[in-house]
């Protein structure tokens, strides 16, 4: 799978390409990407890639000739692949969009935009989806590309290595994933909890639903509305409605 990024700033994509589980499955051709300056794309003297609006008022806006023929040129090296435009105004990328490219396994190309966005003639000729990585507007597209390939390529198979699963993370069965311990048992006084050195794989699991539930519960119950908990989560979180009850009893 090739991941494209057209970008006025391609040595920020370039570093991330280079580096970590990402340069390593690059290294190993499980995926491949490369980042594509737009402004080489300039046909004038200063190779301006921005104009002032129509219509007035303040900023610049990406012209729509030099990211055309970017994406035409990218295109042309990956013939099949889906052309993403990254806009705070498109719809917002989650871990099910993630699964979703990873699984198609189709070439992406991106196309970050910069100043007050690009021109809207780019999005109707070009664009096949338009995504946003939040409710925020940052000064380009460049960090949100990386978010959603970062999050894409580790779920292509080999990726993350065979020690690392990402079945367990966190969003995959709609849910936030356990809390995690490693060594030392004791750190500035807090204690491992006692199940996770028990060696009793039954009571660890146990304690992993338990934990990932009460996460869910505290930091996101948004999530409890898209899946519904089922009869065996009902039953940990009503227990657990329990303990906090006696808990609250007993401080009172
Ligand atoms: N004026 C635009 C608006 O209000 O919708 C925002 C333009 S923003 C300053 C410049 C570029 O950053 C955008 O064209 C887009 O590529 C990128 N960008 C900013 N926030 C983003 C987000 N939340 N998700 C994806 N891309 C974003």
């Amino acid at each position: 799978m090739k991941f494209t990024v057209l970008t006025l700033f391609p040595e920020l994509v370039e570093v991330f390409f280079d580096h970590g589980m990402i340069g390593r499955a690059m290294e190993r051709k499980l995926i491949s990407g490369e980042s594509i300056n737009i402004r080489d794309f300039a046909t004038d003297r200063h190779r301006t890639v921005d104009d002032r609006p129509y219509g007035g008022g303040s900023g610049m806006v990406m012209k729509p000739e030099p990211l055309g023929r970017a994406i035409r040129s990218a295109r042309e090296k990956s013939p099949r692949a889906k052309v993403i435009l990254m806009t705070p105004q498109g719809k917002r990328f989650n871990q099910e969009d993630a699964c979703r490219m990873a699984e198609e396994n189709q070439d992406l190309i991106f196309v970050c935009g910069r100043y007050e966005g690009i021109d809207e003639r780019v999005h109707s000729l070009f664009v096949d989806e338009e995504m946003s990585i939040g409710d925020y507007v940052m000064t380009g597209g460049e960090l949100a590309a990386m978010a959603i390939i970062d999050s894409t390529a580790r779920l292509i198979p080999g990726v993350l290595g065979s020690e690392a699963s990402p079945l367990a993370d966190s969003f995959v069965d709609g849910r936030l994933e356990h809390a995690q311990y490693t060594r030392p048992e004791r750190f500035e006084g807090i204690k491992v909890p006692e199940v996770l050195l028990s060696g009793d794989h039954g009571k660890v699991a146990q304690w992993r639903l338990k934990s990932g539930l009460t996460r869910t519960f505290l930091n996101r119950p948004d999530l409890f509305e898209q899946t519904r908990p089922s009869k065996e989560e009902k039953k940990v979180l009503l227990q657990w409605a329990q303990e906090l009850k006696a808990l609250a009893g007993e401080s009172v």
